[in-house]
């Protein structure tokens, strides 16, 4: 079985690897010179990356223990690891074990469309076709090849996402969280330590994200070091996940979870499954069913925090600080909203009230 692979992403060489350890053929077409460059992420990866069981030492800058949340009145601190990982280094370290069980790079080379059955790529202004039983696409939030094969949801949204890599003091186990309407209306600010003296500094919005990260690190004292930007899916619950011989998997399908825009825990549970169901002819949609559950929580969540005014944020925050809330906060990583929701908030009455932002 001859399979495709278009984007060197971390999705698509996770996907690469388990395919080729399988025995199958593949290729993976990068349109970079580089594998992991340019950096668009924070690299934050919730304890839940654990389940992958794959050793970290090679792409690993920093563990976290805390998180703390600050709302405009109210503030907050939650016990959780986190990972912070060198993008470079870990899209590197997929690649490498891809290319060790056999797949194949073709770095520089460019998806631009389908022509019948083959799939044309350009490589230093040549084009190419290639031919694959099975075609996966892994190439990012504007997916040109979802779109090439009528798999892209025309209603999807995207956030965009600034950060800065900046030198100035920080605490380098806490993860720090600012949400409110005049740091990031609809998301949070995050600040997230590689060490005591370096943050990856940013937040994410649908639109004006630059002016909002400017008011929000001026006068902090901090220097930047490394600017990055780069776009987020918001998941989209109809976005299809195959058509024929193609299967859409990562930020291409949109699999990002739409409370914290972290992508990597749930594409990676995707590309487990949707492997599965490539090399065992199982059907896709049931197989994806809980992970769908997830994605699609999240997304309800979000469009409740997106219309949540400052004093609700102010709310939230004072009724989790609470110890015995805390705790269960504490207990469940932020990967499966689920818990968190049946075990806390529904159990609130005063937070049902909520749930009118939904409709
Ligand atoms: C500012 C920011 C911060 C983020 N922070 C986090 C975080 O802390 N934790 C987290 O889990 N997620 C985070 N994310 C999201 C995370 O970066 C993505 O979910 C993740 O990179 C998805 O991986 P992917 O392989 O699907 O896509 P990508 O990483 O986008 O990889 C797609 C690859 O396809 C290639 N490509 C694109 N088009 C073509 C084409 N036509 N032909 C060939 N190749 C092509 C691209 O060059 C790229 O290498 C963040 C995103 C941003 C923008």
């Amino acid at each position: 079985m001859k399979i495709a692979i278009i984007g060197g992403g971390p999705v698509g060489c996770y996907a690469g690897y388990l395919l080729a350890k399988e025995g199958k053929e593949v290729s993976i077409y990068e349109n970079h010179a580089k594998i992991g460059a340019p950096i668009q992420c924070t690299g934050i990866l919730t304890s839940s990356f654990d389940q992958f069981n794959f050793p970290m030492e090679d792409y690993l800058v920093n563990t976290i223990d805390t998180i703390k949340v600050y709302s405009p009145k109210k503030k907050l601190e939650i016990k959780q690891k986190d990972y912070i990982v060198c993008r470079t280094k870990f899209d590197q370290y997929f690649s490498k074990i891809a290319e060790k069980e056999g797949a194949k790079f073709f770095l520089n080379h460019t998806f631009v469309r389908k022509e019948g059955n083959d799939l044309v790529v350009v490589n230093e202004g040549k084009e190419k076709r290639v031919t694959a039983d099975v075609v996966i696409a892994a190439d990012g939030p504007l997916s040109s090849t979802a779109k090439a094969f009528g798999l892209y949801h025309e209603g999807r949204e995207n956030y965009y996402g600034i950060q800065a890599v900046m030198e100035g003091n920080f605490e380098p186990n806490v993860i720090k969280t600012y949400f409110g309407s005049d740091v990031c209306p609809g998301l949070f600010a995050w600040v997230t330590p590689e060490s005591q003296h370096l943050a990856r500094v940013g937040l994410a919005m649908k639109k004006n994200s630059r002016v909002f990260f400017e008011k929000f690190v001026e006068g902090r004292g901090w220097k930047v070091k490394e600017m990055q930007a780069g776009t987020i899916p918001l998941y989209h619950p109809k976005q299809k996940l195959k058509k024929g011989n193609c299967y859409v998997v990562g930020d291409a399908s949109s699999y990002v979870k739409a409370t914290t825009l972290g992508g990597i825990v749930p594409a990676f549970q995707q590309v487990q499954i949707t492997v599965d169901c490539i090399l065992n002819g199982k059907d896709l949609y049931k197989e994806m069913k809980p992970l769908r559950k997830q994605m699609w929580t999240h997304l309800q969540v979000q469009k409740i925090m997106e219309k949540f005014s400052d004093g609700d944020w102010d709310h939230l925050v004072g009724y989790v600080a609470q110890p015995k809330i805390q705790k269960v906060f504490e207990r469940y990583t932020r990967d499966n909203p689920i818990p968190l929701i049946s075990h806390v908030l529904l159990r609130e009455p005063r937070f049902l009230r909520f749930l009118r932002y939904l409709f």
